[in-house]
């Protein structure tokens, strides 16, 4: 489902607007990202546009923060090493470092138009 963005022009609400809308005007320079909005739904205050929506820098399309676990088949496998060696004490030492790594995020930025994936 779309997100109702809202702005405030000239102390009035305006809106609601798509993020692809607002995208593309501020692709054009008609509007900044510091403008004043609100995304229905979140908290009731009234925050810079660049906190709602985050343009690509190759294709101005719409970019989503994905989190991803990168270690987490290691730690699956640390994980089983540490049941097996249970009995030992390093079972215990690699249980917890399995956690540690199962738990490790990645974030990036990904670019719904364009799929260039940029560093968080
Ligand atoms: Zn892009």
């Amino acid at each position: 489902m779309e997100r109702e963005i809202y702005l405030l022009e000239n102390n009035e609400k305006v809106g609601p607007f798509t993020a692809q809308q607002l995208l593309q005007r501020v692709k054009t320079g008609e509007l900044s990202l510091q403008s004043s909005a609100w995304a229905a739904g979140a908290a009731n205050n009234w925050g810079p546009l660049s906190d709602i929506i985050h343009p690509c820098p190759q294709c101005g399309g719409e970019l989503w923060l994905v989190f991803e676990y990168p270690q987490k088949g290691t730690g699956i496998i640390v994980i089983v090493l540490g049941i097996l060696f249970a009995v030992l004490c390093v079972g215990i030492l690699l249980l917890i470092w399995g956690l540690i790594l199962i738990n490790q995020t990645k974030a990036s930025w990904h670019c719904r138009n364009c799929g260039r994936v940029f560093p968080a």
